[in-house]
């Protein structure tokens, strides 16, 4: 059963930059293409540079007037912002359906994950101490200022919210550049914060596809104080760069290589539906899903067994049918990419044991397995962003460890075991930011989401979160 969408009827829709309280129009336009069909839903206003410059002097103007604001003003803001986010659920899913592709449950399931940062964030603003008096004067924790952000297209509400939601805690004024293939996500956000009589300049959003051009601006803008972003390294590296001749504050959430480790005394039927749960998620494409599996010799044909079982039974299709339980890539980029990760892992001796059976078209990729990966391999190193179980099969735990660390990056990893001793083990030992243990689902609200080595640093969600928009101004007197 389909569930109709006419994105011309959804009241959320918005085609232009949401500037100052204002939809500002422009002559150049894109399109925004959905990835299940490649039909275009919507043409959006390329931003112009002078809009652009106006968008930096509102957000700074915006937070001078935010001073104003106390604690439980931000709060009741906060509050009447995540009440229109909650009522109109089911119109904003459908709009990260329509342009994300991913089911239309998942889109819910991303929006009710956001609105528990608005409960995290709001709890640590009212526990956190303002200021406070030391034997020399007085500490005062003050909003870091201007906070611009630019975001990816696989979580296209959340990985917004989760940033905009501590600014505003905390007192900072937000400007985002939503990814170019996920703005209407961003401007329906933003139609919200109209709804919800946020002042003027406090929640601006740029959007284009020029990303280049929007991305100097909001790293190198004398009126930005931190920048925070979401994405891939190699995007991130430059986005610092950038940032460092302005000394900028910065957070990073960069791509991840996670190790997804099945060790023999687990629960198989539980790593089988853990493995399900983080791997096929939004097609596999998120930075927490898993990248490389190491299980053990001994287990190993019952679990390949039980999992295929379950991946049969995976529905990929449209993901406003209400059967679908996997949406399509994004774009047909990804998929060219992910077909010469498999095709040079197949000629350094890797296997492909399971391919999805049905036919499939468009930009769907094929949920797949392949055993006899080694770390010579580029699947190894590099993050597939799609439904592909690389395996490697081990029987040593103080092995498997060293492997699992020998990447560039550090966001999280995964470990299936009933030993306290190995759990004490891998806690001690693997060089990433967050440990999901008998869990395939790490990310909650109220836990520090973020990574170590190449995958960045800062965290999101609780007090970690909003501390990273926060900043400390001593006064001495006399
Ligand atoms: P992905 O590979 O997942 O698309 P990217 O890092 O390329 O990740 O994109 C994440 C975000 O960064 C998107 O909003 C994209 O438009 C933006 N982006 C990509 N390249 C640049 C750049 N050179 N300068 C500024 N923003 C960029």
């Amino acid at each position: 059963m389909f569930v109709k969408d006419n994105s011309l009827q959804n009241k959320l829709i918005r085609t232009c930059s949401y500037i100052d309280g204002e939809w500002l129009p422009a002559a150049k336009k894109f399109d925004v293409i959905n990835p299940y069909n490649q039909i275009s839903v919507a043409k959006v206003c390329e931003i112009t540079k002078d809009q652009l410059d106006f968008a930096i002097y509102s957000s700074n103007r915006s937070f001078k007037n935010f001073q104003s604001f106390s604690k439980e003003d931000r709060i009741n803001l906060l509050q009447s912002w995540q009440n229109l986010i909650s009522k109109n659920k089911q119109q904003l899913a459908k709009i990260i359906t329509l342009e994300q592709g991913k089911p239309l449950l998942e889109s819910e399931k991303e929006i009710s994950y956001s609105l528990n940062y608005f409960n995290s964030y709001i709890e640590e603003l009212k526990k956190k101490k303002l200021s406070q008096k030391i034997q020399n004067g007085k500490v005062y924790t003050k909003p870091v200022g201007v906070v611009s952000a630019i975001t990816p297209w696989n979580f296209p509400v959340a990985m917004i919210l989760r940033k905009a939601i501590a600014s505003f805690a905390a007192g900072c004024s937000f400007i985002v550049k939503p990814s170019e293939l996920t703005p209407l996500s961003a401007l329906a956000l933003a139609e919200l914060s109209n709804l919800a009589k946020f002042p003027k300049g406090l929640f601006n959003v740029v959007v284009g596809k020029n990303s280049q051009k929007i991305g100097k601006v909001l790293t190198q803008s004398d009126f930005v104080a931190k920048f925070t972003f979401t994405g891939s390294t190699s995007t991130g590296k430059k986005l610092l760069k950038q940032c460092s001749t302005g000394i900028k504050k910065t957070s990073m959430e960069l791509g991840g290589n996670a190790p997804f480790i099945v060790f023999e005394d687990c629960d198989i039927d539980k790593a089988v539906e853990e493995t399900m749960a983080s791997k096929f998620r939004n097609a596999g494409q998120t930075c927490i899903s898993p990248n490389r599996f190491f299980i053990h010799k001994k287990i190993f044909n019952e679990y390949i067994k039980k999992l295929i079982l379950k991946i049969n039974c995976l529905e990929l299709g449209n993901g406003f049918d209400l059967v679908t339980t996997m949406g399509p890539l994004i774009e047909k980029k990804a998929k060219k990419k992910i077909d010469s990760l498999i095709k040079q892992a197949l000629k350094k001796g890797a296997k492909k044991v399971y391919s999805y059976p049905k036919k499939l078209t468009g930009n769907f990729y094929p949920p797949t397995i392949l055993t006899d990966i080694n770390s010579e391999m580029e699947i190894f190193k590099t993050e597939i962003f799609g439904p592909v179980i690389a395996i490697i099969q081990f029987e040593n735990e103080d092995e498997v460890i060293e492997l699992a660390n020998s990447t560039a990056h550090g966001l999280c990893a995964y470990a299936f075991t009933e030993s306290k001793k190995i759990i004490q083990k891998v806690t001690t030992s693997l060089e990433f930011g967050m440990i999901g243990i008998n869990s395939g689902s790490i990310s909650n609200a109220h836990a520090p989401f973020g990574g170590k080595k190449q995958s960045g640093y800062g965290r999101e969600g609780g007090v970690w979160g909003l501390d990273d928009f926060l900043e400390t101004l001593y006064v001495k007197e006399e």
